[in-house]
């Protein structure tokens, strides 16, 4: 495989591109319940008109580009305000979640460090936790220590409670937590971190860009943002429900101190200063342009609007699903993840990831998941409308696989090549 030895015109390559496109998900359909969450055309065009402006702007020095600086520190800031950070929390935008997470990881690793001379790092996780946080522990050498979850899926906080030493740097939950959707006990789980003075991530990639607004559209939201005492961090997704494409998620800190823990400085090389508050080193102005343009065209209003949709549709589906003979919702999820499975006593069981297929072939994307075997979803505005539709194509997928021979296969959530 090598490069064309002559140029092409921009055309023809233009084509090309289009047409490996064509057997990528159809997203826009809005039958697509993971990876690509869609807020409509007026964000489209907001985002991709942003995207424009930036598309060559680097953010690695934001003094050339003071754009990008204050872009970064306002998205920021409302995201904050928005979390309950008051005067004091602080962060920087990163690439998606898994960088939000890596940037925690390492800056209660380095705070353990630098406040109690911790060098055997180890971290307690709910085995709902996200899987970055072990490829955090993977690359920072932490020691991952799994506790259990309740039937519903919640962090089992006593088995949580029993892994803490005095070596623990951090401790998770999430709000909500990706596989069932279900939030965590997030004081009970602070509470844990402040008696031995570790740091304490609330996994809100998901929830980030919900919650908030489903609180103030007056769902009761259970306490799991700074306001809950002995939380140090936060993730939070732009790229997911706050509606923006691809590469943006903010990572807060409860005060600036702490985030210190996050950033590096170095200026022993032939090439000058060289400081990031991230993973990266140059840095596209695309996704920080995007999402701040995203943030700035919907507004608290817009949100509102789309968690209110977004959360009736998500209603919806449990309830549809529940109604099905055989069918199951894991945990009692209250937002917009629910994960389904076949109900372990059903006269017929129903082989779920078969029901995948059945569905996929009538053009619906879940997320595929186990232990114990499920469907994903993750509703969102752009999935809202097509409810009905998903239903009745449910119902009909049922019907087909019922009782059937054939297992279908569990995927990857994420894959490599
Ligand atoms: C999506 C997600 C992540 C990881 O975020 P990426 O943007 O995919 O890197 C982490 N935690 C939760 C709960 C998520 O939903």
């Amino acid at each position: 495989m090598e490069l064309n030895a002559q140029g092409r015109p921009v055309e023809e390559v233009l084509e090309d591109l289009n047409a490996k496109r064509s057997r990528d998900v159809p997203w826009r359909d809005g039958k697509v319940f993971a990876m690509v969450f869609d807020g409509g055309p007026s964000v489209h065009e907001v985002a991709e008109r942003a995207a424009a402006l930036y598309l060559h702007e680097n953010a690695l020095n934001t003094h050339a580009f003071p754009s990008l600086g204050e872009i970064q520190s306002e998205v920021v800031g409302w995201t904050s305000a928005l979390l309950h950070g008051g005067d004091t929390a602080a962060g920087f935008m990163t690439s998606g979640g898994t960088e939000s997470i890596l940037c925690a990881v390492l800056a209660a690793r380095t705070r353990a460090e630098t406040e109690r001379g911790i060098t055997a790092p180890e971290m307690v996780l709910p085995i709902s936790a996200h899987a970055a946080f072990h490829k955090a522990a993977e690359m920072f050498k932490i020691e991952v220590r799994v506790a259990p979850v309740h039937e519903d899926f919640t962090a089992d906080v006593d088995a949580m409670a029993a892994l803490i030493t005095s070596n623990t740097v951090l401790v998770v939950g999430s709000a909500p937590q990706y596989p069932q959707g279900v939030i965590d006990p997030i004081g009970e789980i602070a509470a844990l971190a402040v008696e031995v003075g570790a740091s304490c991530h609330v996994d809100a990639c998901m929830g980030g860009f919900v919650l908030p607004f489903a609180e103030m559209n007056g769902a009761h939201v259970p306490p799991w943002d700074f306001r809950v005492p002995g939380v140090t961090t936060i993730s939070a997704d732009i790229h997911k429900l706050g509606y923006a494409p691809k590469g943006a998620s903010v990572v807060l800190h409860r005060t600036k101190e702490l985030r210190r823990h996050q950033t590096f400085t170095f200026d022993g090389w032939l090439g000058g200063m060289y400081a990031t508050p991230n993973m990266q080193g140059s840095r596209s102005g695309v996704p920080m342009a995007a999402a701040w343009a995203v943030m700035q065209h919907l507004g608290i209003d817009g949100y509102r609007s789309l968690t209110a949709t977004t959360l009736e549709a998500a209603a919806q589906m449990r309830a549809g699903i529940r109604a099905i003979d055989g069918l199951r919702i894991l945990g009692d999820s209250q937002f917009h993840l629910l994960a389904m499975a076949a109900d372990p006593e059903a006269n017929l069981q129903i082989p779920i990831f078969a029901l995948g297929d059945a569905l996929a072939r009538r053009g619906w994307f879940h997320g595929r998941q186990y232990p114990p075997d499920s469907l994903h979803a993750t509703v969102s505005a752009g999935t809202a409308a097509m409810m009905d539709h998903y239903l009745e194509d449910l119902a009909a997928a049922v019907h087909e696989v019922s009782g059937s021979a054939d297992s279908g296969t569990a995927g990857a959530y994420a894959t490599i090549e």
